[in-house]
């Protein structure tokens, strides 16, 4: 396995995606993960779930992730535009975040985990 297909596995990114790159720095205390898509895939419309194809893609964002270690996680992507029929141009939801969130869902629930834990001790 190379650094991608860890990240891969470790992160569970699941095709279409798939990590094209992998950067440490060790003085950041980071890894910064670049996932793409395969090309020619159809995407569902986030309102109707037509399956369509790809119109063009927003500018890339970052969203943190889970530690991997000691190292601060995060990934990047741009997230594919669908032209639905019904819905106009239209952004295809990207799998691990909520559309405007900078976080991913994992990474989130961790923090509410850690957050109702807190809560506990203190009552
Ligand atoms: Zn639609």
């Amino acid at each position: 396995m190379d650094d991608r297909e860890i990240c891969e596995h470790l992160y569970k990114v699941k095709r279409p995606w798939f990590v094209s790159r992998v950067s440490v720095s060790d003085e950041g205390k980071r890894v910064d993960m670049y996932l793409e898509h395969e090309k020619g895939v159809r995407w569902p419309c986030p309102l109707c779930e037509n399956l369509l194809s790809v119109s063009d893609h927003v500018r890339e964002r970052v969203w943190r992730d889970l530690d991997s270690g000691l190292y601060r996680a995060y990934i990047h992507a741009s997230i594919p535009r669908v032209r639905c029929p019904e819905h106009g141009r239209i952004q295809a939801k990207a799998e691990w975040s909520e559309k405007s969130s900078r976080f991913t869902e994992r990474f989130e629930a961790h923090a509410i985990d850690v957050l109702l834990s807190t809560d506990t001790k203190n009552a």
